[in-house]
């Protein structure tokens, strides 16, 4: 399967995706998660990605897309992918058009992560990561058996830097503007799910597997 999982920021996408992943056997693409391990690195990627970042607005499309398009190529992702935080703007849709043309697939369901803005603070702010496997944790809604360690790795758990109201609000703005088109130009082509977001994770698998079945 190819899929997208579209939403705004808090909306569950990073914890829906490895159990997609592993029971469906695809690749997962987090740009975020990508770009992220690039600014820790401050490879050259990295030190372009990082002002837009902290600020909540979006990468350049160009960044990004290259990010893509080098990560289809590797053999796990031949069989399916995930592609979660991926196109953000109508350019990178195109751009991914483009891409799976030219490797003679397409995109079979984009996922849309439904919820209301105002629930999304909490989530944020509660958020805790794993930063190399991009596992998430909640201090509420999902929290590590140990308080900030992961249970996989037993490695520290850590906050990220944008997750904090204020930046939330850049971020939300910029998914409106900017990605919600993105929702009707896969609505135009019929491949769209709406998932319902603001309920409890578990529930939310349930959609999900109801979706791919
Ligand atoms: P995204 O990848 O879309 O930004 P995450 O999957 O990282 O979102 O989820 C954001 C935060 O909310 C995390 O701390 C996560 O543990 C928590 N969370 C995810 N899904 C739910 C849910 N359905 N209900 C409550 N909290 C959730
Ligand atoms: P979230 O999990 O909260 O939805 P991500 O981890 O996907 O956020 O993205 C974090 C940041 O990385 C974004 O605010 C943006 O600056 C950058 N980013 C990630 N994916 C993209 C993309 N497809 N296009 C442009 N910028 C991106
Ligand atoms: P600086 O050296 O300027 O303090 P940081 O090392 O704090 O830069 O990294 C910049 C950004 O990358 C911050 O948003 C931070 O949250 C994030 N970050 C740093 N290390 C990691 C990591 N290992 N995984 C994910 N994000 C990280």
């Amino acid at each position: 399967k190819r899929l997208i999982l579209v939403g705004p920021p808090g909306s569950g996408k990073g914890t829906q995706s490895p159990i997609i992943k592993d029971e469906y056997c695809l690749c997962h693409l987090a740009t975020g998660d990508m770009l992220r391990s690039a600014v820790a690195a401050k490879t050259p990627l990295g030190v372009k990605a990082k002002e837009a970042m902290e600020k909540g607005e979006l990468v350049s499309d160009d960044l990004v897309v290259g990010i893509i398009d080098e990560a289809l190529k590797k053999p796990s992702c031949q069989k399916g992918f995930i592609l979660d935080g991926f196109p953000r703007t109508v350019v990178q849709a195109q751009k991914l058009d483009e891409m799976l043309q030219n490797r003679g697939v397409k995109v079979d369901k984009v996922l849309n992560f439904a919820i209301d803005d105002s629930i999304l603070e909490e989530r944020i702010t509660g958020r805790w990561i794993h930063p190399s496997s991009g596992r998430s944790y909640h201090t509420k809604f999902a929290p590590p058996k140990v308080p900030g360690v992961d249970d996989v790795t037993g490695e520290p758990l850590i906050q990220r830097k944008d997750d904090t109201a204020a930046v939330l609000k850049s971020r939300l703005e910029a998914f409106h503007k900017q990605t919600e088109p993105v929702i009707d130009y896969y609505s135009k082509k019929g491949v769209v799910a709406n998932l319902p977001a603001e309920k409890p994770p578990k529930e939310v698998t349930v959609e999900v597997q109801k979706v791919l079945s």
